[in-house]
């Protein structure tokens, strides 16, 4: 199983990261976890273009994280030879998003069909909105969901992706709780959004100050990989940006309460299970 941070970013612009968005490849899936800016680029960079997706998986509905969700429908729609069924995963909710985003298509949909004779169906999608306990495949992979704790938002819920006799789990966004730690357990990898909570307080500003409500600090989400016995530990949508040079103080707070592997890094970073 291999494990790639397409975008490393959060809603915060950063020209060097693409908002969250991370691929996971199996020997027989390839699985796309939110759709942040600019993700297509990055995709490309690793070698995927949507119609080699298995699926497209969705943690929760906040703008950073389906944000190029048009682009994955758009792109796979264009490039498929023929009629292709994109599959997109994600809780309570995701059907009226993508009705949102095929409505906001509709003018593009029309003129790709109207220029191209052979182009006879719109994008062929199914959605299909899971909770917590759910499970779906993708030939032999198996994903599980699990309930996040990332209130006021609600539904959100991580995925446990498992193949080869690997597991990697995708926390999305939120702070610890028992949901999280059971979809975490002995897993492999767990790749967790994490934000700097020293740097957040000295940000004099109510709207930034919130956001520590629910997310987990780098402190928590070493502490959820202790407590569940994870292997490797992941960590992406860096908030504040994560600075050139500064992964070792990152990786140093975590390992305060972890003592695995801590990976972090730019956009396109991989982890290989
Ligand atoms: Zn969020
Ligand atoms: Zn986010």
């Amino acid at each position: 199983m291999k494990i790639t941070l397409l975008g490393t970013g959060s809603p915060i612009p950063d020209s060097s990261r693409a908002g969250p968005a991370t691929l996971v490849e199996t020997s027989d899936a390839k699985l796309l976890v939110d759709a942040g800016r600019g993700l297509l680029m990055r995709l490309n960079a690793a070698g995927v273009v949507p119609p080699f997706l298995n699926g497209v998986l969705v943690t929760h509905l906040h703008s950073d994280h389906i944000t190029d969700l048009n682009d994955v429908i758009t792109t796979h729609w264009v490039m498929c030879p023929g009629p292709v069924t994109l599959h997109l995963y994600g809780p309570p909710g995701l059907q009226e998003v993508v009705n949102g985003i095929l409505a906001m298509l509709g003018p593009d949909i029309r003129y790709r069909m109207d220029h191209h004779d052979d182009l006879k169906w719109k994008p062929q999608l199914e959605v299909h909105e899971v909770s917590p306990g759910d499970s779906f495949e993708a030939g032999t992979t198996v994903v599980k969901v699990g309930q996040t704790n990332h209130r006021p938002v609600e539904p959100t819920i991580a995925f446990r992706v498992e193949a080869d006799g690997k597991s990697a789990v995708l926390g999305g966004d939120g702070v610890p709780c028992d949901g999280l730690d059971e979809i975490c357990a002995d897993a492999d990898a767990y790749v967790q959004t994490v934000l700097r909570e020293d740097f957040v307080k000295m940000v004099p500003n109510p709207r930034f100050q919130e956001i520590l409500d629910y997310h987990s600090t780098v402190e928590q989400a070493a502490q959820t990989a202790k407590r569940a016995g994870v292997k490797t530990l992941v960590l992406t949508h860096y908030i504040p940006m994560l600075m050139p040079g500064a992964e070792d103080e990152w990786r140093a707070i975590a390992a305060a309460h972890f003592d695995g592997p801590i990976v972090l890094g730019d956009d396109l970073t991989t982890v290989e299970l």
